[in-house]
């Protein structure tokens, strides 16, 4: 059996039964680059709205480095939010210009998005990376689940998320994931399979599938 994916976490696997796909955010130490780049695992990398600083040139470039290892699989987390303190005129900046680097690169991008949908989408229609966006964490009514499918994003699913949206979400379009949490991804599996009437075994061939194809058009 293939050890269960966690699609994003900010933490090493805690079991042989998960792979994870360790976010990184930047900008980051010398030092903790190396590591992350050298540590040998696959990881995400990205600036994250909450821990944006004054100018993001500097990280833009940590990012830039760390987008051509061959470890790195999307860029992100990476979007808008409305419910913290940093400036969304800068957040709508560094956002835009993740995004111009994850289509530079072919990276696929894992969006945080928080109360901000119309302009996430504004920005995304003007910058139009031409990679997979994920949108991790999703936690919103099947209405907007279905706006943002119909738009051909992927949904990736925490621990806290809609029934419904999950149930209505395509196979080839899903991910599942622990992002803060501490706990292993497998007993997410059991509860998403049990919702959508299949086999924990099978929805993760499925997300490894997905992770597959959206990493097709990666330029190293
Ligand atoms: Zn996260």
């Amino acid at each position: 059996m293939f050890p269960y994916l966690n699609f994003h976490a900010h933490r090493e696997a805690v079991s042989p039964r998960e792979t994870v796909i360790r976010n990184v955010l930047l900008p980051l130490s010398t030092e903790e680059e190396d590591a992350a780049v050298n540590a040998g695992n696959p990881f995400s990398a990205g600036i994250h709205p909450w821990h944006l600083p004054a100018s993001s040139d500097d990280a833009l470039r940590q990012l830039g480095r760390m987008a051509l290892c061959s470890q790195c699989v999307a860029i992100g987390e990476a979007g808008l939010d409305k419910c913290c303190t940093v400036s969304f005129s800068l957040q709508c900046d560094a956002f835009a210009r993740q995004l111009g680097l994850a289509g530079e690169r072919g990276l696929p991008v894992i969006i945080h998005c928080v109360k901000a949908w119309e302009e996430l989408l504004a920005i995304m229609k003007r910058i139009r990376p031409g990679t997979a966006c994920v949108i991790h964490g999703f936690r919103g009514k099947p209405q907007l689940a279905e706006n943002l499918l119909t738009r051909g994003f992927y949904l990736s699913f925490g621990l806290r998320f809609n029934s419904e949206s999950l149930r209505l979400c395509p196979p080839e379009r899903l991910f599942l994931e622990t992002d803060e949490a501490r706990c292993s991804v497998e007993a997410l599996y059991h509860t998403a399979a049990d919702l959508r009437g299949c086999s924990p075994e099978s929805l993760n061939m499925q997300c490894l599938q997905n992770l597959y194809d959206i990493s097709q058009n990666a330029k190293k």
